[in-house]
């Protein structure tokens, strides 16, 4: 099953080699452009995105596919790299791979003298990502000493009490 971020990465990656979507309330094929800006995705291609969730990517679809968005986003659909041109293309969990690569019109796909599509790369948001995960760490590991704190002092103390007492014996022997 593809999850929302693989879904989006893989509009994105089909808009910047020019592929359109069709969207349930726009009459024509619509193109987010520019995809990216600076270190992460533009406003433009944001809007689109929150267009297609506001539907549940019912009635979406990129140009020249047939299955919906909100089929993406469904267990029965997983994005696979193309075999011709490594970019995501979708594929049924089950069953015969039935659909084509969104390449397959593209006269000028692939190209390998042209930067592939990229997702945006934004340090400040990783670092973000690893300070929040370290942040969650840590207030977990206070909530469990905050719960269990009498016990694990008591058995911590206790257990060093042994070893010491461990220690001790084989000394004296
Ligand atoms: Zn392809």
């Amino acid at each position: 099953m593809a999850s929302k971020q693989d879904v989006r990465e893989y509009l994105a990656y089909w808009f910047q080699l020019g592929k359109k979507i069709v969207l349930r309330n726009r009459r024509s094929p619509f193109l987010p452009s520019p995809v990216i800006q600076g270190d992460r995705y533009s406003q433009e291609f944001e809007d689109c995105w929150r267009d297609i969730l506001a539907v549940d990517g019912q009635d979406c679809y990129l140009e020249g596919t047939d299955y919906t968005i909100a089929e993406l986003l469904s267990p029965s659909w997983q994005l696979e790299d193309c075999a011709r041109c490594e970019m995501p293309v979708p594929l049924p969990t089950s069953g015969m791979p039935a659909e084509v690569c969104p390449c397959y019109d593209l006269a000028l796909w692939p190209n390998h003298e042209v930067p592939r599509p990229r997702s945006p790369v934004s340090s400040a948001s990783h670092l973000t990502g690893i300070r929040e995960r370290l942040e969650s760490v840590e207030s977990s590991t206070e909530d469990e000493i905050d719960e269990d704190s009498p016990q694990t002092t008591d058995s911590f103390s206790n257990q060093a009490i042994e070893e010491n007492n461990h220690t001790n014996s084989l000394v004296s022997n």
